[in-house]
């Protein structure tokens, strides 16, 4: 598989409101949009920066995987997004070569994306998701 470019970067906040305030406010990122991910338990607000994103993340419940993730290490990075351009192939291309993943299919994530994550105990600590828009 190839990764075509960093599509986004996943960052863990406590609050979408104080988080836009340094992401928009400050730095004068765009707001792109807002979206509850029920599924992932999380509500999301994109801001595009050159070819890439911020992908904001606050838990909607502390059960959740943003949740969980803050409870543990506080608010921070989360994830970096590599955009493929056909996440089935990459999923059983990674999965041959034996590379550890939490997810073995590809889900929906924000934005009508198709998503998966690799395991971040076999990628020296940093979660890496693939990432297939139709965009
Ligand atoms: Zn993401």
């Amino acid at each position: 598989m190839k990764a075509l470019k960093l599509d986004h970067v996943g960052i863990a906040v406590e609050s979408l409101d104080e988080a836009l305030k340094l992401y928009s406010g400050l730095l004068g990122l765009e707001l792109k949009g807002t979206e509850v991910v029920e599924e992932q338990k999380v509500r999301t607000a994109f801001l595009p920066l050159g070819d890439t994103e911020m992908e904001l993340l606050e838990s909607t419940d502390p059960e959740g995987p943003i949740g969980k993730f803050i409870a543990s290490r506080g608010q921070g990075v989360q994830h970096l997004a590599f955009r493929v351009d056909d996440i089935d192939a990459a999923l059983a291309e990674l999965k041959a070569a034996g590379a550890r993943l939490i997810d073995e299919k590809a889900r929906y994530g924000a934005g009508g994306a198709r998503i998966a994550f690799l395991h971040p105990k076999a990628t020296g600590g940093v979660l890496v998701e693939l990432c297939e828009r139709k965009a």
